[in-house]
């Protein structure tokens, strides 16, 4: 069955990202080593605070300033902090190829407001989604089953007619358990074939009327 709406993740599907960029730029304007900086900001309790909503960005930036003694201010921090990201071309070729079939596509991502900040100024393709499903902004992260119930209400669609493609098995998995069409990203190429094969790209028009 041909899906309706194409769901994208973004952090390794359509950018990849490396914090330890940000930490190393960081370093010398701190009092701890770019290794202690990077504990504290990828995959941290605090940034998961930050990305689901449960602190705002000046905070964020305060527990930054007194974890690591951070001289610059929050304009500084934020430019180096968000300014991570490597676009994957095939992927974002993919993107617009679907687009250009008129096929619905959402964001649907673990992330905050720095980050969303600077990927929309940087990167014309974030614009061309129909919407944004964005942790931050729901306060829940997935695997959680709320957040999937977001994409749902927004995109209109439910189980078959989605297709979601994410780089986390547990991320697919609730996906799964709603019946959705997934695909676990593990390499462009593997991409592009499971969304051929779902039948997306030899269709002249999907999705919307
Ligand atoms: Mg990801």
């Amino acid at each position: 069955m041909i899906p309706k709406t194409i769901v994208f993740d973004l952090g390794k599907v359509l950018l990849d990202f490396d914090y330890s960029i940000a930490a190393r730029k960081l370093q010398p304007r701190c009092r701890i080593s770019a290794e202690e900086l990077l504990k504290i900001i990828d995959q941290s309790p605090l940034l998961y605070r930050f990305e689901t909503n449960l602190m705002t960005t000046e905070q964020f930036f305060g527990e930054i300033q007194s974890k690591s003694g951070f001289l610059g201010d929050l304009a500084e921090f934020g430019e180096i902090f968000g300014n991570i990201f490597t676009p994957i071309e095939p992927m974002l070729q993919l993107h617009a190829a679907l687009r250009a079939r008129q096929m619905p596509a959402y964001i649907f991502s673990n992330t905050n407001h720095l980050a969303v900040r600077h990927i929309r100024m940087r990167y014309p393709f974030f614009q061309d989604f129909d919407g944004y499903i964005l942790s931050c902004e729901h306060g829940v992260m997935k695997p959680d089953e709320r957040l999937y119930e977001i994409v749902e209400r927004y995109t209109g669609q439910n189980g078959s007619d989605l297709l979601y493609i994410d780089d986390r098995p547990e991320n697919i998995a609730t996906a799964n358990r709603r019946g959705w069409q997934t695909v676990l990203h593990e390499s462009p190429v593997g991409t592009i074939e499971a969304v051929q094969k779902v039948g997306l790209l030899n269709e002249q028009k999907t999705g919307r009327s």
